[in-house]
C-alpha cells in the first residue's frame, strides 16, 4: 500500500490527508505544531493517525510520497531527511489535481494574486459556472476534490506551492508582477524566486493560456528568455501589444476571435490602477471561458473588493480612512499611494523584511500631509524620512496610531493604513492588524 505523509495540517495539510484516505492510501500527518481543534477532529472523524510539537522521522521517511505545507521551509531537518532519503515532495494542489479534470485557472504574482482569483470566482459565480475556490484563499483544493469536486477551480497559487509542482497543469495561468519578496525562503536569490513564479507556465501547450502584465520588465525579461509554449494573452495600458489595456477611464478587453468589451473604470467599485489590472486580468480570463460580456459587467459592477486590501473603512469629520493592512511589502504601498487622490496621512511601519522604501519616496512627497511610524523598532523609518520635513508620529501601539493620525489629517484628507511590512512585531496577521484599526477607528 502507498503510504502518504502530510507534514503540517493546516487547510491544505488536513484537506490532501482525507483525499488520500478516500483514494486508499496509508496516511499520517505530522505537525511540529499545535494542530488547531477542528483540524483534529476532521483528521479523527476520518480515522487518519497524526502527531503534533514533533516530526518522528522513523514514522515519516517510509513514506512513498510527502505532501508538504507551503509554510515550512525547504531547510528544516525533517525536508532535508525526507530529501537525502530521495523521496518525492508535492503540494497539496499537486497531489489534488491528479484526481479531478476540473479546468484550473491559477493565479500567481507579488501582489493582487487574492483580488484578482476572488474577482474571477465572482466573476465565474455570476456566469453561473460550477465553481470552487481553492489555493491560498478559500477550502483546500484536496477536501473540495474529496467531497464536492466542481467543474471549475480558480487557485490562488504562492512561490511555495508553485515550488512543489511538477506534473501540474494550468488551464489558465496569470503572472500580475513579480517584484522583490519572501527572498529569506530562496537563498536570497531574487532569479530563483522569479523561477519559481513561471513555474505557473509549467507543462502549458498552445492549447493552455498564460495571462501576463507586460509592463513588468522582470516578466518581459523571462518571456523573452524561456518562450513558453502557452498562447500569450499580455495585458497592460497601451493598446499596442496588449490583448487588453487600461487608459485610466476604460478597460478595453479584445482577444482574438472575440467581441470586444468595454467597462468604464467608474462602473466598478475597486479603485486605483492596480485594481484596473487586476480586473483586465480577471476579463480575459473569464472572455476566454466565454463568458457573456453582460455577465462580466454585472460581476464587476457588483464586486466589492476583499477585506484589508484598500477597504474602505468610514468617513469621520470629513477623513476617510483606509485599511489596507494586506500590503506587507513597499510595492504595494506604492499601489495604494498612487490610487489615492486626497492629501493623505500614511500609518506604515511593523516587520520589515530588508525593505527599500526609496520605491515610494516621490509618492510620499507628493501625496503625503503627514506620516505615522507604527512598530516596535521604527528607527529605518526614521533613518529613511525624517529629511522629508513631513510631520512625523513615532508609535508602537495602533491606538495612539490611529489618534496620531486623525490628528494630523485635515477635513478631505485620507488616513491610509498601508505599512509595508509584516505585522509580527504587535499583531498576530495582518489581519488582525486591519481589524484592529478598523475597531480604532470606529472608537474616534
Ligand atoms: P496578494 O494576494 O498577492 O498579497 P492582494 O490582492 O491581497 O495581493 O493585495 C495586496 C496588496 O497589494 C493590496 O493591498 C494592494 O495595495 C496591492 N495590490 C493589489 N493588486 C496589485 C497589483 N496588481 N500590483 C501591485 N500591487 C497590488
Amino acid at each position: 500500500m502507498k503510504r502518504l505523509v502530510v507534514l503540517g495540517a493546516g487547510e491544505s495539510g488536513v484537506g490532501a490527508a482525507i483525499l488520500a484516505k478516500t483514494k486508499g492510501y496509508e496516511v499520517f500527518v505530522s505537525d511540529a505544531g499545535t494542530i488547531k481543534p477542528a483540524y483534529k477532529l476532521l483528521l479523527e472523524q476520518n480515522d487518519i493517525p497524526y502527531e503534533e510539537g514533533k516530526h518522528t522521522t522513523e514514522l515519516i521517511v517510509n513514506a512513498t510520497e510527502v505532501v508538504k505545507s507551503p509554510g515550512i521551509a525547504k531547510e528544516t531537518a525533517i525536508v532535508q531527511a525526507i530529501i537525502n532519503k530521495d523521496i518525492h515532495i508535492i503540494s497539496e494542489i499537486e497531489f489534488a489535481a491528479r484526481y479531478t479534470n476540473a479546468k484550473m485557472i491559477c493565479i500567481t504574482g507579488s501582489n493582487g494574486k487574492t483580488t484578482t482569483t476572488s474577482l474571477i470566482f465572482s466573476i465565474l459565480k455570476h456566469a453561473g459556472l460550477d465553481v470552487g475556490l481553492a489555493g491560498n484563499i478559500g477550502n483546500s483544493l484536496a477536501l473540495q476534490v474529496a467531497r464536492e469536486d466542481h467543474a471549475y477551480y480558480v487557485i490562488e497559487l504562492s512561490s511555495f506551492q508553485l515550488d512543489d509542482m511538477y506534473d501540474f497543469r494550468a488551464d489558465i495561468a496569470i503572472l500580475m508582477n513579480i517584484t522583490p519578496d519572501h527572498l529569506d525562503r530562496y537563498e536570497y536569490s531574487f532569479q530563483k524566486y522569479i523561477d519559481a513564479k513561471f513555474r505557473i507556465t509549467r507543462n502549458q501547450t498552445a492549447s493552455e493560456a498564460f495571462i501576463y502584465w507586460s509592463e513588468d520588465p522582470v516578466i518581459s525579461r523571462e518571456i523573452e528568455k524561456l518562450r513558453p509554449s502557452a498562447t500569450l494573452y499580455p495585458f497592460g495600458s497601451s493598446a499596442t501589444h496588449n490583448v487588453a489595456y487600461t487608459d485610466g477611464q476604460n478597460l478595453t478587453i479584445c482577444l482574438p476571435h472575440h467581441s470586444e468589451l468595454v467597462v468604464p473604470c467608474d462602473s466598478m467599485t475597486i479603485r486605483g490602477r492596480h485594481n484596473q489590472l487586476n480586473t483586465l486580468a480577471a476579463a480575459i480570463s473569464a472572455k476566454l471561458l466565454d463568458i457573456s460580456d453582460q455577465t462580466i459587467r454585472e460581476a464587476l459592477t457588483a464586486f466589492n473588493g476583499v477585506e484589508h486590501r484598500l477597504q474602505y473603512v468610514a468617513t469621520i469629520r470629513d477623513v476617510r480612512f483606509v485599511n489596507d493592512s494586506k500590503a506587507t511589502n513597499v510595492n504595494s504601498c506604492w499601489y495604494a499611494l498612487e490610487s489615492m487622490n486626497t492629501p493623505t496621512v500614511l500609518i506604515l511601519g511593523g516587520k520589515d523584511k530588508g525593505n527599500d522604501y526609496s520605491e515610494i519616496d516621490n509618492l510620499v512627497k507628493d501625496k503625503c500631509r503627514a506620516l505615522v511610524f507604527m512598530g516596535l523598532h521604527n528607527e529605518k523609518l526614521h533613518q529613511h524620512f525624517d529629511s522629508f520635513g513631513l510631520p512625523i508620529a513615532d508609535t508602537d501601539n495602533i491606538a495612539d496610531g490611529v489618534r496620531a493620525a486623525f490628528d494630523f489629517a485635515q477635513a478631505g484628507d485620507t488616513v491610509l493604513l498601508s505599512p509595508c511590512c509584516a505585522s509580527f512585531d504587535l499583531f498576530k496577521s495582518y489581519e488582525d492588524r486591519g481589524r484592529q484599526f478598523v475597531e480604532q477607528v470606529k472608537k474616534l
